[in-house]
């Protein structure tokens, strides 16, 4: 369609305005990242949003995972009994039903299980498009965590990949978020 913005664009899929009144590219619907690059626009990279977000309320089991960004660990809970790790927090270990659980520090390093791109701004402020992942934690086996992919662009994340964690603070939460290690 040349001279005017494209179907994406129109439906307000792609979400650059300023670029869309010069767009030329075709309405590939089946993939957004690879449309955009077809469009000439840069490629889209998966921001970590500083803007407020909805954050958990601290409780007894939580405290240490969504704190311990302040001494730069990644801490899971994990059983004294059978030593298996867990998540999310609670206060008895699903493997062996044993209260004997704490946080332990986890290497940090993972690799991303399954991600998804996120293009809706679900409240005001969100900066859009950003990558929603499923780590596979390293030394955890079992363990996931569902975080985002931050510092890369979103076409640059395939399954497989090595991420390491980095803490986004928002008051006094710390943020378990990953980057792909380079
Ligand atoms: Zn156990």
């Amino acid at each position: 369609m040349p001279g005017g913005p494209c179907q994406l664009h129109r439906r307000g899929v792609i979400a650059v305005a300023a670029s869309a009144m010069h767009c030329k590219c075709e309405p590939v619907l089946l993939n957004l990242a690879k449309a955009q690059t077809r469009c000439g626009m840069s490629r889209p990279s998966s921001v970590m949003n500083t803007t407020p977000r909805p954050l958990p309320r601290l409780d007894a089991d939580n405290r240490a995972f969504w704190t311990g960004g302040a001494t730069g660990k990644l801490l899971i809970m994990r059983c004294a009994n059978c030593a298996t790790f867990f998540h999310p927090p609670r206060p008895v270990c699903r493997n062996c039903l044993s209260e004997q659980v704490q946080p332990e520090a986890v290497r940090g390093s993972g690799a991303v299980d399954t991600f998804t791109v996120n293009y809706q701004a679900w409240y005001a402020g969100l900066e859009v498009p950003f990558v929603i992942a499923r780590v596979a934690l390293d030394g955890a086996p079992g363990v996931f965590l569902t975080t985002n992919i931050v510092g890369c662009p979103t076409d640059s994340v395939n399954v497989g990949d090595r991420v390491s964690v980095t803490f986004l603070r928002q008051e006094d939460i710390f943020i378990p978020l990953f980057e792909k290690i380079a």
